[in-house]
This record gives structure tokens, C-alpha cells and sequence, in this order.
């Protein structure tokens, strides 16, 4: 509890930067932002503060540097490990960058764009598009997703594949240091040795080193035409030999490689009205491939999945395949992929696990794992889906039939999550492929990081934000 007196200064001195609109300190105007997208944690906040530029965030982060309070950034509240939601104490000041939204400016010709840490991804895309020009990271929460968001999370999506992370795509960073500082690194430089890179250390930092408020973003030329494949086939090992298959033959045509198991197909079926199956025979695993065209030159997207399908049955890797024949038609295959999440949701409690070990591994890893997880504890029921060709899959542990919802996921929920990171583990992997570690995950990135990587991030939490000021309670406990 903050002591009264405290407080009211501490909002006056907010007030007088801000005014009216940058400061918000009703409560039910603020409730709305203080549960995360998942809906599993619920904090509360003295104030909420949105800056209208970074002049103003800086002056903010300043004097909550020189009162000791807590800042925690938030964009579009989409992210799924909790890091924008601010602990129960209601000592934090939520930031909102919701009013930093202007894109600064597009340039064709060095194809980038500089864009404020408000502006949402599918805002983004658009205004590129309007230019001829593509941002090409996408994900399911784009509608929400801000810049500084996808920066902070080092976000990832159905086109890494091709393009990687967020970290592949920042070219510059601009954001506001826990001092109050202001850094601006938005010029872009090809070669730039000049020590640490503190725009990587930004990246993926989960708003715990500072808050992004604008970044330098690489572009590339807006696609002519798309061709997207559903195949059948009969496991995880004979979807990789397809993606070598097709890593061979399609290389940079191939922009997406998602592999979805037959419950969770049978699941959207279920739970998501205006869904249909692209194949008529059964299959035990699906994958989802995307091939694209930007070059004029290039051959038509249609025409090479059809052959290349015709390869790939040949030399029995495939079991069947339909190749979109529209526009349409390509949305509602991304849409059965898209809705796999709504659906295992629809269907009943699970714990969930966004994971990845080396991408040769993961086909062998989906079916040891899955068997081991199930022998483990018994009646559950594994379903692994998404991006195999990047070696991260979302490893959902489905609860038995018969089990307590109520109890469902604090008794055996988190049991089955040890047992799946200790696996992912021992495999070389990583227990956060592209979410981050936000709350829902520090706990196990303590017991399970390696203990020189946890001792130099500690050190480099504690060299920048002394105060710890900086989103506490996130990605690392000091
Ligand atoms: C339907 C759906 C599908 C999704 N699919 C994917 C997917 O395929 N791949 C993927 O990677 N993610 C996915 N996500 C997760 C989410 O969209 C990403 O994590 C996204 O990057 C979060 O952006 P945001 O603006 O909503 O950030 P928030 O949720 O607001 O914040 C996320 C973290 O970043 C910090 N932060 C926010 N803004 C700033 C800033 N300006 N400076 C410093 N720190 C900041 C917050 O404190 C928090 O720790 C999905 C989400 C949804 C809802």
C-alpha cells in the first residue's frame, strides 16, 4: 500500500508532465488492463500513465527512477507469460504506450520503416502494403500486438522460417533506459562494432532493461501470390524429411511449415463454425506448407506446390495433398492452423508449453516426449502443433476426461510442466521458444538456466536497473 501523501505527489508530478489524457487513475478505466490476454493473472496499479512520446516516457521513467516506484510497460496485452501485468501490491505504474502510435516514416528505397512502440502490427502492415512493401512477421494476435510488444518478446509467427524473429528484423532501437535516459539507435548501420549491442539487449528483454518506444524495422517486397498446401502424411518423421524435401527444392520460396496433429484438426472441426476438412481420407498428422512468390521472375506459387506435392507422393512422404486454388481457400487452410489454440481451449483444460529443441530433433522429440509424457500421467493426452520447420512446436498436455477442472492445472498441471521442461532440457531446448518468461515461467527459468547465462543476466539486470524499477517480477527474480 502506498501512503497517501506519497502517492498524491507522486501523481501531481505525473499530472504536470502528462495532463489529463496521459494520466489515468480510475480505477475501472484501468481494471480492463490488468489481467493478462490469458485471462490467468490479475494485478492492480496505482496509475496508469500513456505518454504521448518518448520525450514524455523518459521524463515519466525519470521520476519514478527518483521516487523508487515500479514501471510496467504494456502494449497490446496480447502476450501469453504474464509480463505486462503488474504484481497485487498496487505500489506499479502501468505504462501504456497506446498513444505513441505514429509510424515516422517508410523508406522504399532503404526498405525500412521506423515505427513508434504503439502501433499495431496489423496497422503496420497495412500502411507498408499501401507502399508495396511487406513487414513480413505475422501472428495470430496481430489485431493487439504493438511494436515495442513483438520488440520486447523478441516475437516470432508463422514466417520465421524464412525471415526469423524480431531480432532478424529490428535494424534500430530507440527506447528510454531505466535512468531516464533517452537512447536513440534508430539509424541503421549494416557493420557497427562498437562493443555491446544494446539494441539486442533490448530485444527480448521483456521491458526489464527499459521500454522500447520506437524501432527501425526491415521491409521486403509486398508477395505477388501465395500458394498454400494441406498434406497428410503419416508422422512428425515423415513431415521433416518433407521439409527437407522441400528446403531443398523450394528454398526461399517456402515461407511456412506448420505440422498439426489429427486431434487438433478433429478439434477445430468441433469447436470453430465455418471450418472443413481439406482432405477427404484420414490421416494421423497434417502439415501446412506456404509458398510464395516476390519476384516477378520467379515461378507461379501454384504450379511449383504442384509438382513438388507430386514429388513428394512419389517418394512416399506424403499421403495426400490439396493445394489452395484461391485466395479464399488459402485463409481457410491458415484458419484451421490459426484456430488450433480456440479449440484445444474449447475442448478442455490443458497445460500448455511453447518450446523448441534443434530443429532436426524436434520430429523424434514430438513422438519420445509425447509417449513419455502419456506413460507418465496416465489418461492425458499430447498434442503437439506449429512451427517445425523452426524446431518450436506448442507442447499441449491435455487433462484426462475424467479430471477435476477445478483442480486442473495447480495439482497435476504443474507436475506435467516440470516433466515436459526437464525433458525439453535434457533434449539442448529452450522452455520458451517465443513467448518469453514474463511471470509464468521465472520459476522454471531459475531451476533450469544455465548457471553462468542466469549470473550474467542477473549482472546485467543489476548494472542497468539498479533500482529495479524496471517491470519487477518478470523474467528474473533479484
Ligand atoms: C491469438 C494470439 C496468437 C499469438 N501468436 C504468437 C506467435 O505465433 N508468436 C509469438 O511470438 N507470439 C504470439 N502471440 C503472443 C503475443 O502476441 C506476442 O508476445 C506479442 O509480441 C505481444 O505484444 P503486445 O504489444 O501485446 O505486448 P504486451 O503483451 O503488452 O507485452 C509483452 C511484454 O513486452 C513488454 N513490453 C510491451 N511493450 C513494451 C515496450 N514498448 N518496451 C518494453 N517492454 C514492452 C511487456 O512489459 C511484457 O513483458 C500470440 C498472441 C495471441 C493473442
Amino acid at each position: 500500500m502506498i501512503e497517501a501523501p506519497i502517492r498524491s505527489s507522486l501523481l501531481e508530478r505525473l499530472s504536470a508532465v502528462l495532463g489529463d489524457k496521459g494520466l489515468i487513475t480510475d480505477a475501472r478505466d484501468i481494471a480492463p488492463w490488468l489481467t493478462d490476454w490469458r485471462g490467468r493473472y490479475h494485478g492492480a496499479a496505482q496509475a496508469m500513465v500513456a505518454p504521448a512520446n518518448a520525450h514524455e516516457l523518459a521524463q515519466i521513467v525519470r521520476i519514478a527512477a527518483q521516487t523508487g516506484t515500479a514501471i510496467v510497460p504494456q502494449g497490446g496485452n496480447s502476450g501469453m507469460v504474464g509480463g505486462a501485468t503488474p504484481d497485487q501490491s498496487g505500489a506499479a505504474l502501468l505504462l501504456s504506450t497506446r498513444r505513441m502510435n505514429v509510424i515516422r516514416a517508410i523508406d522504399g528505397q532503404a526498405r525500412n520503416v521506423i515505427a513508434e512502440a504503439g502501433v499495431v502490427l496489423q496497422t503496420l502492415h497495412e500502411a507498408v502494403a499501401a507502399k508495396g512493401l511487406r513487414f513480413p512477421l505475422t501472428l495470430g494476435g496481430k489485431g493487439s500486438a504493438t511494436i515495442g510488444g513483438l520488440v520486447s518478446t523478441n516475437a516470432g509467427g508463422t514466417q520465421v522460417l524464412r525471415h526469423g524473429t524480431m531480432r532478424a528484423l529490428v535494424e534500430g532501437i530507440e527506447a528510454v533506459l531505466p535512468d531516464g535516459s533517452l537512447y536513440q539507435g534508430l539509424v541503421t548501420l549494416k557493420k557497427d562494432n562498437r562493443g555491446y549491442d544494446l539494441k539486442h539487449l533490448l530485444i527480448g528483454a521483456e521491458g526489464t532493461l527499459g521500454i522500447v518506444t520506437a524501432a527501425t524495422l526491415k521491409l521486403v517486397p509486398a508477395l505477388i501470390d501465395r500458394a498454400v498446401v494441406w498434406a497428410g502424411l503419416e508422422s512428425p518423421l515423415a513431415a521433416r524429411q518433407l521439409l527437407l524435401f522441400l528446403e531443398d527444392c523450394a528454398g526461399h520460396e517456402m515461407e511456412g511449415f506448420e505440422i498439426v496433429p489429427q486431434r487438433c484438426l478433429t478439434n477445430v472441426l468441433r469447436h470453430v463454425p465455418g471450418t472443413r476438412a481439406p482432405l477427404s481420407g484420414a490421416h494421423r498428422w497434417h502439415v501446412l506448407v506456404e509458398l510464395v512468390r516476390d519476384n516477378p521472375s520467379a515461378a507461379q506459387p501454384a504450379e511449383r506446390a504442384e509438382a513438388l506435392m507430386a514429388q513428394a507422393l512419389e517418394r512416399g512422404l506424403i499421403e495426400d495433398a490439396a493445394i489452395s486454388a484461391s485466395e479464399a481457400q488459402a485463409g481457410a487452410f491458415w484458419k484451421l492452423r490459426d484456430s488450433i489454440s480456440e479449440a484445444e481451449r474449447a475442448e478442455g483444460p490443458a497445460m500448455q508449453h511453447d518450446i523448441s529443441v534443434p530443429v532436426a530433433d524436434m520430429a523424434r522429440f514430438i513422438i519420445e516426449a509425447g509417449a513419455k509424457v502419456e506413460a507418465r500421467f496416465a489418461g492425458t493426452e499430447v498434442a503437439a502443433y506449429g512451427h517445425l520447420g523452426d524446431g518450436n512446436v506448442h507442447f499441449h498436455v491435455a487433462a484426462p476426461k475424467s479430471a477435476d477442472v477445478s483442480a486442473w492445472p495447480a495439482t497435476p498441471g504443474k507436475a506435467i510442466s516440470a516433466f515436459v521442461h526437464d525433458l525439453v532440457v535434457e533434449a539442448g531446448g529452450s522452455i520458451s521458444a517465443e513467448h518469453g518468461i514474463g511471470q509464468m515461467k521465472r520459476d522454471e527459468l531459475a531451476r533450469l538456466g544455465d548457471p553462468a547465462r542466469m549470473a550474467a543476466l542477473t549482472a546485467i539486470k543489476r548494472a542497468l536497473d539498479p533500482k529495479g524499477i524496471m517491470n519487477p517480477g518478470k523474467l528474473i527474480a533479484l
